[in-house]
């Protein structure tokens, strides 16, 4: 069965502290450039009426109001870092709309963090108030079907722990890594889209870097890369003009269609 097409929305494509930063008055914080404003990293994947968020970060509240999200089919985790889950409480408001319990995916460490942070909601005690209704799936590497479209776990490394990225179709998104394991990049082959981890130009002991990422870029050969997860070293204007025109920043609300059938497709906008 063919897969769907898929629409991606950057939510977030901000470090974890976000830009601006709290108490920065660099050019990068105080400019105008709407680019610039970067919430913390997530994107929705949209196809055939479903959305499926990857990570829910401490702006998920805003992010959703901002994209009109109106309804959840499913959240993946990329691992448990702050920037990436703290936003889980926030989809109390799509458990009221849909009444009934949405799928939550993540590797076995990441579930028990999450678990653990929000005990409160696992605890398995009826409570007084409203508490998300979620129903956790441990993940291991094995291929995803969502309503049609496969999401297959990509292992990278984000300093010393191993954490997924997502390849979903011809797109792939890979937040927080500092190296791509040569077994994960042989499936990242034949790519419409791929996103990156892009921190700054200078090196991070857990993060890519503009140069990592374009060498990454240059040995997958995807048809567009876009850089996230960037912090205040990048200016988007100027950053963007240094970059070749295959590679592009994201920026928050930035919509992209892309095939859920690839090899080699293009994409449908
Ligand atoms: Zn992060
Ligand atoms: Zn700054
Ligand atoms: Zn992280």
């Amino acid at each position: 069965m063919p897969e769907p097409s898929a629409k991606i929305i950057v939510l977030g494509s901000g470090t974890s502290v976000g830009v601006p930063t709290i108490g920065c008055h660099c050019s990068v914080c105080t400019s105008e450039d709407p680019r610039d404003k970067r919430l913390r990293p997530s994107i929705l994947v949209t196809y055939g009426g479903r959305n499926i968020l990857i990570d829910t970060t401490p702006d998920f509240r805003t992010q959703a109001l901002r994209a009109r999200i109106e309804h959840l089919d499913a959240v993946l985790f990329t691992h448990a870092h702050a920037d990436h889950i703290m936003g889980l409480d926030d989809v109390r408001p799509f458990n009221f709309r849909q009444r009934h319990q949405i799928p939550i995916f993540a590797a076995e460490n990441t579930m028990k963090a999450i678990q653990r942070v929000f005990q409160y909601v696992f605890e398995g005690v009826r409570k007084e108030t409203n508490i998300p209704q979620l129903d956790p799936r441990i993940i291991d590497g094995a291929p995803i079907d969502l309503f049609g479209l496969q999401f297959l776990p990509i292992p990278i490394l984000h300093g010393r722990d191993s954490i997924y990225g997502f390849r979903f179709g011809g797109a792939a998104y890979l937040t927080d890594h500092s190296e791509i394991p040569d077994a994960s990049m042989d499936q990242l082959r034949d790519l419409d889209v791929l996103f990156l981890d892009a921190l700054r130009y200078k090196p991070h002991p857990t993060h890519s870097t503009v140069d990592r990422s374009i060498k990454t870029v240059e040995r997958l050969s995807p048809r567009r890369a876009f850089f996230t997860h960037i912090g205040h070293d990048l200016g988007h204007e100027r950053a963007e003009s240094l970059l070749p025109p295959h590679i592009r920043l994201a920026y928050d609300g930035l919509e992209l269609e892309v095939n859920g059938h690839v090899p080699g497709a293009s994409p449908i906008a």
